[in-house]
C-alpha cells in the first residue's frame, strides 16, 4: 500500500463508513482531524487518536477549526440516491455546496485534496465496462451532484493549480456500512439474512453493480493523495459485474440463512447495469483491487 506519513490530514465525513476507514490507516503516522456533523456517521467510528470536530462542511468556521492541513479526503455528502430523489435541494446543499466550501478551504491552505465522486454520474452507461470518458447522463439528483463535485474537483486543478483528484467509487461495501433503508444492497441483505428476514430485491434483480471492498477504496485514496497524475478522475471498482439477485443469493449462502428472496418495486433513479473499467487507475495510480466479492462477503458476514 502507498504510504502517507508526517502529514496533517483532514477527513470530512470521517465518522462515516469510508471516511473512518481512511482515518484508521492514517492515524498511526499522521495527525488526523475528522470533520463530521454525525448526521449519519457515528462517533465510535472515529479512531481514538484522531481529533473529531463536530461540525458542518458547509460552514467555513467549522472547517477552519481543522487548522493548517496538508491533505484533505472529502467524503462528507448525503449518500443516498433515494434521499436525493425525495429531497433534491437538501442533498444538493450538502453535497455540492459543501464540496465547494471544502475546495475553497483546500485552496486557502494550498492542500492536496481527494474528493469522493461516484459511478452514479454515468447514469445508465451506453457501453460497458464504463470508462471515465463516456458521455454522462446521471439518472438521479445524487448523480448530478456528484458530477458537479467531479467537475469542480478538476476545475480547481485547472484554474488554481491545486493538486486535486476525484475518485469515482462504484458500490463500496465492508464493515461499518450502515444498514438502514437508505444503505447499500450488501449491508441491507446482510442484516436481513442475519435476522432471518426476507431479502428484498428491487425489481427482478437483474440490475448489475461493481462491488468494491472498502479496503481497496482506501488504497485508491492513498494512491490519489500521493500521485503526480492530479487534476484527473479515476474509477474505483473491481471490473467484475454482479447482479443484485446473485449478490442476494451469495449473501444468503455465506450467512447460512434460510431467508426468502422477495421482489419489490424498482426504485426511481436506479441504474440498470454498472461495471467499472479500472485501467486508468491501474495505469496511473498503480491501483489494483485485492479483495474479491466472495472473500470480502465471507469476512464481513462471518
Ligand atoms: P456515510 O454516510 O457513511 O458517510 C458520510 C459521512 O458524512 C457521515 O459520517 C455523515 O455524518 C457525514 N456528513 C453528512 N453531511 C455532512 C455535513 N454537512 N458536514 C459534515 N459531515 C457530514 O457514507 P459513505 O458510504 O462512507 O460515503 C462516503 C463518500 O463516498 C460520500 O461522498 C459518498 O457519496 C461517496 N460514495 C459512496 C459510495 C458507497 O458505495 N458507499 C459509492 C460512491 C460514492
Amino acid at each position: 500500500m502507498v504510504e502517507l506519513t508526517g502529514q496533517r490530514v483532514l477527513v470530512t465525513g470521517g465518522a462515516g463508513f469510508i471516511g473512518s476507514h481512511i482515518a484508521d490507516v492514517l492515524v498511526a503516522d499522521n495527525d488526523v482531524v475528522v470533520l463530521d456533523d454525525l448526521s449519519s456517521g457515528e462517533r465510535e467510528n472515529v479512531p481514538e487518536e484522531a481529533t473529531l470536530i463536530e461540525g458542518d462542511v458547509r460552514n467555513l468556521a467549522d472547517l477552519a477549526q481543522a487548522g493548517d492541513v496538508d491533505v484533505i479526503f472529502h467524503e462528507a455528502a448525503v449518500v443516498s440516491v433515494a434521499k436525493s430523489v425525495e429531497n433534491p435541494a437538501g442533498c444538493h446543499d450538502v453535497t455540492t455546496d459543501g464540496t465547494i466550501r471544502v475546495l475553497e478551504f483546500a485552496r486557502q491552505q494550498d492542500a492536496r485534496i481527494v474528493t469522493a465522486s461516484s459511478a452514479a454520474i454515468y447514469g445508465d452507461p451506453e457501453t460497458l465496462p464504463v470508462g471515465e470518458d463516456v458521455p454522462m447522463r446521471p439518472s438521479s439528483p445524487y448523480g448530478v451532484d456528484k458530477l458537479t463535485v467531479d467537475h469542480y474537483t478538476r476545475l480547481y486543478a485547472d484554474l488554481y493549480d491545486l493538486p486535486t483528484v476525484a475518485l469515482r467509487y462504484f458500490n463500496v461495501y465492508g464493515p461499518r456500512q450502515s444498514a438502514g433503508d437508505y444503505s447499500g444492497a450488501v449491508s441491507v441483505f446482510r442484516r436481513q439474512a442475519q435476522q432471518g428476514e426476507p431479502l428484498t430485491v428491487h425489481g427482478d434483480g437483474s440490475q448489475t453493480r461493481d462491488f468494491v471492498h472498502v479496503e481497496d477504496v482506501v488504497r485508491a485514496n492513498l494512491a490519489a493523495a500521493t500521485t503526480d497524475a492530479v487534476g484527473e478522475a479515476y474509477n474505483v471498482g473491481t471490473g467484475a459485474e454482479t447482479s443484485v439477485l446473485e449478490l442476494a443469493e451469495t449473501i444468503r449462502s455465506v450467512a447460512g440463512s434460510e431467508s426468502d428472496i422477495v421482489h419489490e418495486d424498482p426504485r426511481d433513479g436506479d441504474i440498470e447495469r454498472s461495471v467499472a473499467d479500472i485501467s486508468k487507475a491501474r495505469g496511473r495510480l498503480g491501483y489494483e483491487p485485492s479483495v474479491d466479492l466472495e472473500t470480502g462477503l465471507g469476512t464481513l458476514i462471518r
